[in-house]
């Protein structure tokens, strides 16, 4: 499932190929909202490829018992390297999906935005036999702590992540330097909109005051106030 016409040589681009045995679960996402768009406009591009079509088995198996016992099946080497392989040579970063893999965050964003081709791995029941990474050279990511039954939903995560930094992906650029994370690291100020008041709750005064300077200072305290109330480790 491929999604994009061919790329301005001008333009900045991202391309991104999944690899994963679920690859139903990209359609929607693909189609909708900020990616469909990006994708449209021939900035971005997804293919998604089904494991499943490098397998050697009758049956397109790709997992098999775990070596040293215990529960739950492993993703066997052979049909996701084969997979990799079948995507030709060049340059681009490959990253493999697991929670036991370096945390992603902002930066780690920033520099995948600017690999220009990204191959995401998808693994699913106990995961993936360990030389998978070695011989691909891959990066182990984690979007988070906790385990999720497959690695489609945090490849979804990163795709959307890194997508809005490739250049042309967001309407408003602008935007970017303003949010948690970048700058000073600080998490984003709060946000209000119409109506003024809202189930007895006004806008305070400040932002509907005009006074650039006034705004701009109250904002970057909220932020500072934010950030201490939720994520106090990003001070320190
Ligand atoms: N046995 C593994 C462990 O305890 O670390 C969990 C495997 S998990 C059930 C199956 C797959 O889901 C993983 O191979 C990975 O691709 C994906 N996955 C689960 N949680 C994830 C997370 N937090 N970040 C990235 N991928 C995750």
């Amino acid at each position: 499932m491929s999604k994009a016409a061919g790329a301005d040589p001008g333009r900045p681009f991202l391309r991104v190929d999944v690899l994963t045995i679920f690859p139903g679960i990209f359609e929607s996402p693909l189609r909708e909202s900020l990616l469909g768009k990006a994708i449209a406009a021939g900035v971005l591009e997804v293919a998604v490829h089904d494991i499943r079509e490098h397998s050697d088995d009758p049956h397109r198996k790709v997992d098999d018992y775990a070596f040293g016992g215990g529960p739950g099946m492993v993703m066997a080497p052979g049909p996701i390297v084969a997979a990799a392989e079948a995507l030709g040579e060049g340059p681009r970063r490959v990253v493999l999906l697991s929670p036991a893999g370096r945390r992603l965050d902002q930066p780690m964003v920033r520099g995948l935005a600017v690999a220009g081709r990204l191959v995401l791995i998808c693994g699913r029941y106990e995961g993936v036999d360990e030389r998978v990474a070695e011989v691909l050279g891959a990066e182990e990511v984690s979007i988070g702590d906790y385990v999720l039954a497959g690695g489609e939903l945090a490849a979804l995560v990163v795709l959307e992540a890194v997508s809005r930094l490739v250049p042309g992906v967001l309407g408003n650029e602008a935007s970017l330097a303003a949010e948690s994370f970048e700058g000073e690291g600080l998490l984003d100020h709060p946000h209000y909109t119409r109506p003024r008041e809202f189930r007895g709750l006004a806008v305070p005064d400040v932002l509907l005051s005009g006074n650039h300077a006034a705004i701009a200072e109250w904002r970057r305290r909220a932020a500072m106030e934010k950030t201490r109330r939720n994520r106090p480790d990003l001070l320190a």
